[in-house]
């Protein structure tokens, strides 16, 4: 429902979203700097995690700052294809591997690699007719999060099964093998989840993925030891730690969200504003009428108090955000009518930040964005 406007003026006048492909290359130059290994063995592989339009950047808005990326994880074998269209030439993981029998037609390209997870997905396989090009298989082991992957128990029976997949030419390539981790941001969440997946893949050949940004950032020596890793959050420049800023991680915001104060007012003591007069001001109180709402993706639920930048300046949202609107606090602050405003994405105010305000992850924001929100990319240098 957007209708083709000058973006000078969405830039200007409406809610819109930067994104900064260079973010992504400094932050990709950071993991990579973190994943050398003091043995001075092999690095391991990075595979940029763009599931989710890349968290709500945009794949093809980033893709300038994926060059140094040794491969690309998406969620599915469409998603594949989309990143072929915007200019990736290199390998692609898909995490979800096969949705249904009928995405067998969508196989047919290089350098494709498929995370089965499934006993059917490997039925489906085994059915398909002779692939030009072999996708390499990886198999999830369930792990700690026990949601989706082979259990100890069916895992190496799967491992056997791909065996003769291969035999047969339905894949190609060495079968891997894929752990999750779920709770990586612990000093000691790794440990046990560890010893399981080695228990049941120690004897078997194949490359190894286990860890995620928490991991890369909490359990660096493990994570290096890794054929391939999958960094998400730390690409976008997001802390995966509560206990660690992005920017003591040397991590640079990708996004930043943008809108404008469209009014001013001034409440008294005991005025109230808002739907069912749901905030009433303690003191006097300058307020700013903000044009972002839950319908731009700025979640309903923020409470009272979330940190926003106005002209530059901390402050905190007032009251409950409408569809289009929200209210923020002005007061003792040097902002006019049309004073620009960032809900998140300014190094002073990190999207993590904004999140854990509001009770939840970054990840839930930046892929929360709506339709409604133009991404602007700022060019790479
Ligand atoms: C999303 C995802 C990742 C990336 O996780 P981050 O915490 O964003 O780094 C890695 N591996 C799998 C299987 C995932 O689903």
């Amino acid at each position: 429902m957007t209708a083709a406007l000058p973006l000078s003026l969405f830039a200007s006048e409406r809610v819109y979203a930067k994104i900064y492909p260079q973010a992504v290359a400094n932050n990709l130059a950071i993991l990579k700097r973190a994943l050398a290994r003091e043995d001075g063995g092999d690095a391991p592989r990075v595979w940029a995690t763009v599931k989710a339009d890349a968290y709500g950047h945009g794949v093809a808005h980033i893709m300038a700052g994926l060059r140094a990326a040794d491969g690309l994880a998406v969620m599915h074998l469409t998603d594949a294809h989309i990143c072929r269209d915007a200019g990736w030439s290199g390998p692609i993981l898909v995490m979800a591997g096969l949705a249904h029998a009928s995405e067998i037609a969508l196989l047919d390209m290089p350098d494709l690699h498929l995370l089965l997870s499934r006993e059917p997905q490997l039925q489906w396989l085994a059915a398909a007719p002779a692939l030009r090009a072999t996708p390499t298989v990886w198999l999830r082991f369930r792990g700690d999060i026990g949601m989706v992957g082979f259990d100890a128990a069916s895992y190496r029976s799967a491992y056997a099964q791909c065996q003769s997949l291969a035999g047969t030419g339905r894949i190609g390539g060495q079968i891997g093998h894929l752990n999750h981790f779920g709770s990586a941001e612990r000093a000691d969440g790794i440990d046990e989840a560890c010893d399981r997946f080695q228990a049941v893949t120690h004897d078997l050949p194949g490359p190894r993925s286990t860890s995620n940004s928490a991991a890369i950032m909490r359990h660096r020596g493990h994570a290096a030891m890794n054929d391939w890793v999958r960094p998400g959050l730390t690409l976008y420049g997001a802390s995966p730690l509560a206990d660690r800023s992005a920017a003591d991680l040397g991590l640079l915001p990708a996004m930043s969200l943008h809108a404008r104060v469209l009014d001013i007012r001034t409440l008294a003591a005991g005025d109230r504003i808002g739907y069912g007069g749901n905030f009433q001001a303690p003191s006097p109180l300058t307020v700013g009428l903000v044009n972002c709402g839950y319908a731009d993706g700025y979640p309903r639920h923020a409470p009272a108090g979330t940190p926003v930048m106005v002209a530059g300046q901390l402050t905190r949202t007032l009251g409950t955000v409408t569809m289009d609107l929200m209210t923020v606090d002005l007061t003792g602050l040097n902002a006019d009518v049309g004073a620009p405003v960032v809900l998140w994405g300014d190094p002073k105010l990190p999207v993590e930040r904004v999140a854990a305000s509001m009770g939840t992850i970054a990840a839930e924001l930046l892929t929360g964005l709506t339709r409604r929100v133009p991404l602007l990319t700022a060019p790479i240098s």
